[in-house]
């Protein structure tokens, strides 16, 4: 079988830098299942399809046309990074993956990503029902406000000024849909590990998902 390292948690709690991380120390592939329904919200955008049209958006999840290669997300041919990254897509992501039929659409799309020797999935549902069987699971926390000044330190980094009050109340939206979705809300699966990084930097987050790993 090939092994799964599962990681979850709420937007900004640095899952996507760990996951890439140990992913890259371990030569395992990654699977970032947020770009999935990031590139969906941005193919519906493009397409005029509405966010609360789930059957259309499940439509458009199933014929996603999406490729990683070399630190790009490319849809269709085109090279989407950029618009992907943006904190508007993942506010528009969160409304799409509200939608069970979205979620079902993108649930074969992700178990494409496990491929020998190894994967580390990020999301938000890896450990509870993408990839229940994951060999590790770790779930990540850190405050909303620890959480908002990550973010900000990160847009302040690409040239954009963000309030942080207003980053904070968007990160607290977005994680309360994300928990209170009927289907696969935010949660840490049972088996998963806590890992509250408020007070680690990534080294140390790195290594001790590592040593959890070689346990
Ligand atoms: O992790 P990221 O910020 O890219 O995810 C964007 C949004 O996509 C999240 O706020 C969440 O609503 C949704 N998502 C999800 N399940 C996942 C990954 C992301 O519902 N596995």
């Amino acid at each position: 079988a090939v092994p799964v390292i599962a990681v979850d948690g709420p937007t900004a709690s640095g899952k996507g830098t760990l996951a890439a991380q140990v992913a890259q120390r371990l030569g395992y592939h990654l699977l970032d299942s947020g770009a999935l329904y990031r590139a969906t919200a941005l193919a519906a955008q493009e397409a005029g399809v509405s966010l609360d049209d789930e059957a259309g958006l499940a439509t458009l999840a199933a014929g996603l046309d999406l490729r990683f290669a070399d630190h790009r997300v490319f849809l269709g041919g085109r090279d989407i990074t950029d618009p992907l990254r943006l904190e508007a897509t993942g506010g528009l992501a969160s409304r799409v993956s509200v939608h069970p039929a979205v979620r079902q659409a993108l649930h074969a799309l992700q178990l494409g990503f496990r491929r020998l020797p190894g994967l580390v999935a990020d999301g938000r549902d890896m450990g509870t029902v993408i990839f229940p069987e994951a060999e590790l699971k770790v779930y990540l926390t850190a405050t909303a406000r620890q959480r908002a000044e990550r973010r900000q330190r990160q847009l302040a980094e690409r040239g954009v000024c963000a309030k942080l009050d207003e980053l904070c109340a968007d990160l607290e939206q977005r994680d309360r849909r994300d928990q209170t979705r009927a289907v696969a809300p935010l949660k840490p699966a049972e088996d998963a590990l806590l890992l509250d990084n408020s007070e680690l930097g990534i080294e140390e987050s790195v290594q001790r998902v590592l040593g959890w790993w070689q346990q």
